[in-house]
């Protein structure tokens, strides 16, 4: 600690750092998790007080709330248990720590940029009762510092399910929407389609109810016209919801829709990557046209 406590006059002669700043510079040397309050201690120790304003920094770091605060109002209408969080910095706040960490021959040291988001991730993670999650997040943040800006963008959900069709005249695919063709507009409330009469149609707008998704896109196992049926255990087929506000959903094994059922509709990893067999029996029904005569 004595070192740390030299090495801190000489830094802190030539800058003013905050809490979270000085105690980043010595953290990791210490074997301390906390940044912040080894930067009050050893503010303490030299009695010196806080400065004004961070050189480093400019005082992000202490003032990360107004960051948190908007995480938390974006994040409000999202069901997710997992998070992650990216950062977008002013270069001359990296700028800086780089000439403060090279002057000072401080190596191993956390950057700036992902001390922000740890400090931030752990308040956030605090308040919702959430986890960070690097490998497969349900939701990412992006925080543009420059800008003051937050934001959100949560993981595609993949439904798997089956469907019957009871009535004829439903055609399996829906038009998109003639304004976007499909990309989401404001003509179509960003769903790429319009009308709800198909059975791709009528499976979305199941999907954006339930879910809350704004698009979905469907992998089909096959296809049938529109003036068959489609029977028996059903014809498989894949959604992918695109911003999906809710994740955990209890589905009913039997899901009537106007026309068509949704069968055993359960979340699934990811996409099929192979082809998915799959057996079709076809019923014909041949009327000989009799000859008037
Ligand atoms: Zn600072
Ligand atoms: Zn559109």
């Amino acid at each position: 600690m004595d070192v740390v406590i030299e090495e801190t006059k000489q830094i802190l002669r030539e800058y003013h750092l905050c809490d979270y700043c000085l105690g980043r510079m010595f953290a990791s040397r210490l074997g301390l998790v906390s940044h912040k309050n080894l930067g009050k201690k050893i503010r303490k120790i030299i009695k010196q007080n806080n400065p004004k304003s961070c050189y480093l920094c400019k005082n992000l770091m202490p003032e990360l709330d107004v960051f948190l605060k908007k995480m938390l109002d974006i994040s409000k209408e999202y069901e997710f248990s997992t998070f992650l969080i990216g950062a977008i910095l002013k270069p001359s706040i990296l700028d800086r720590d780089d000439i403060v960490r090279s002057k000072f021959k401080l190596r191993g040291i956390a950057g700036i940029k992902s001390d922000i988001t740890r400090e931030i991730g752990k308040q956030f993670g605090k308040k919702t009762r959430t986890k960070v999650d690097y490998q497969n997040p349900d939701i990412v943040f992006t925080i543009d510092f420059k800008k003051e800006e937050c934001e959100i963008k949560p993981k595609a959900l993949i439904l798997q399910g089956r469907y019957t069709k009871e009535i004829r005249g439903i055609p399996q695919k829906q038009v998109s929407c003639n304004r976007c063709d499909g990309k989401g507009c404001f003509i179509c409330d960003f769903h790429g389609i319009t009308e709800f009469n198909s059975v791709e149609g009528k499976i979305a707008k199941f999907m954006f109810e339930k879910f809350g998704a704004q698009q979905a896109k469907i992998t089909w196992i096959g296809s049938e016209d529109e003036s068959s049926l489609v029977l028996g255990n059903g014809r498989p087929f894949f959604v992918k919801l695109i911003n999906p506000h809710k994740r955990k959903i209890t589905l009913s094994k039997n899901i009537t829709l106007d026309g068509i059922s949704i069968l055993h509709l359960r979340a699934v990893s990811k996409l099929p990557s192979d082809q998915i067999k799959f057996k079709t029996d076809v019923l014909l029904h041949c009327d000989r046209k009799r000859s008037s005569s």
